[in-house]
């Protein structure tokens, strides 16, 4: 097997071609707040969803003195602030830099790096992803063509087990074994060294940003590059075999409970965690915030469990809240035709009755913001207040029941 070479830059733009971000990419970030109706909005990228204690204390206190509270978990495993205040820009962003939450102004926004959360924790997966996504994150950090990429590129890092694989990464590392990974990029796949995976990675995304530069086209993601301009990981330095691309597994997020000797898993109901619930996660080693609005708690115990209950934490699989998301919906977002969080509220007929539920996810307009991957229940809102689940025309009065059923898939 050969190796990854070090990342190459991808060649300087000409100035006659068309920049890579032409098409103005205004993805948020912690430095370039989106403007909702529920005011600013911040999004903070956590490479592998990580937080030490002391950040996810400064964050609970910024959530309170300067948002609406609560944090926002992403299906990136990312973070938001909402309801910011018009001013509180600079204010925030020195509470991020003292957290160490600001690494790289310039990059802030391209360390999109999914990670499998309970890597390293619970003795399942090939590797330990969790380095590879800090290992990533600082060749990105470093590497000054990388502030190029758009706000949507996506790494996944897959610890073999295949809970995240088949996420939708611009670029996938999968962890095999033996000190082995599958990188897979745009439908094509290389077998390389573990060690070298990290480094391969970011080699692979300057082969896209050369492509997307070729093509003209404004691409920010690999499949929006046209056909024939496609990723070549040869000449980007991504040394590796070339072996065919088996499709990426959907695998089950970790379940609500215990994850091992000192690890747990739990949901925040729709995906928001008030000051308090952070503050309830802690004492703990780290804190991970999952791609399913949860969060992997490392170091705590089973004897944790009854107080993240208490805070009001999704702590068993069966709770009516598993596996309930929503998009922001009124009053937070204009283009939303209901109060889609409060008519997910779970109500008694959502409750599972112990059969396979897939996912449901209630959108206020036709974008479904943050929808889950794979097989999901899609409940829409429509224009009069009603919604369509799964296609079908719901009265909202009768969206218990009709949830409920969609659900059940056995
Ligand atoms: S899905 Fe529509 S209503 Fe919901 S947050 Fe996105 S744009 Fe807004």
């Amino acid at each position: 097997m050969l190796a990854a070479m070090p990342p190459t830059p991808p060649p300087t733009p000409d100035p006659g071609e068309p920049r890579i971000r032409d098409r103005g990419d205004a993805c948020p970030g912690a430095l370039r707040l989106h403007s909702a109706d529920d005011g600013r909005l911040a999004r903070l990228r956590l490479p592998g969803g990580c937080l030490t204690p002391r950040q996810v204390e400064i964050l609970a206190g910024a959530a309170e003195t300067l948002g609406d509270g609560r944090l926002s978990i992403t299906s990136r495993g990312n973070a938001e602030l909402r309801g910011l205040a018009d001013d509180c820009g600079a204010r925030l962003a020195a509470l991020l830099a003292e957290a160490g939450l600001l690494p790289s102004p310039t990059h802030e926004r391209v360390r999109n790096i999914v990670a499998s959360p309970a890597s390293g924790l619970d003795g399942l997966g090939a590797a330990d992803v969790q380095l590879w996504a800090r290992e990533l994150d600082a060749h990105l950090r470093s590497a000054p063509w990388a502030a190029a990429l758009s706000g949507r590129f996506l790494f996944v890092l897959d610890d073999g087990r295949g809970d995240v694989a088949g996420l939708g990464g611009d670029v996938t590392l999968v962890a095999l074994g033996r000190g082995e990974a599958r990188l897979h990029v745009g439908g094509r796949a290389v077998r390389l060294a573990g060690s070298d995976a990290p480094s391969a990675a970011l080699a692979a995304a300057g082969g896209f940003l050369t492509a997307a530069r070729k093509a003209g086209t404004g691409a920010w993601r690999v499949r929006e590059l046209p056909e024939e301009y496609p990723v070549d990981l040869a000449e980007s330095g991504v040394r590796g075999e070339p072996v065919p691309a088996p499709e990426l597994p959907q695998g089950p997020p970790p379940s609500p409970g215990v994850l091992g000797p000192a690890a747990l898993s739990v949901l925040a109901p729709l995906g928001r965690l008030t000051a308090a619930q952070l503050r309830a996660l802690l004492p703990a080693d780290e804190v991970r915030l999952t791609p399913w609005r949860g969060v992997v708690v490392a170091g705590a115990g089973a004897d944790r469990l009854p107080a993240l209950d208490a805070a009001g934490l999704v702590t068993r699989p069966d709770s009516p809240w598993a596996g309930v998301t929503a998009c922001t919906g009124r009053p937070g977002c204009a283009k939303s035709l209901a109060d889609v969080r409060a008519d997910a509220a779970p109500g008694p007929a959502h409750r599972p009755t112990g059969r396979t539920l897939l996912p449901v996810h209630f959108s206020g307009c036709e974008r479904r913001c943050g929808h889950p991957h794979g097989a999901w229940t899609d409940v829409l809102a429509t224009t009069g207040g009603d919604y369509l689940v799964d296609g079908v025309a719901t009265p909202r009065t009768s969206l218990p029941e009709a949830v409920a059923t969609a659900r059940t898939t056995r």
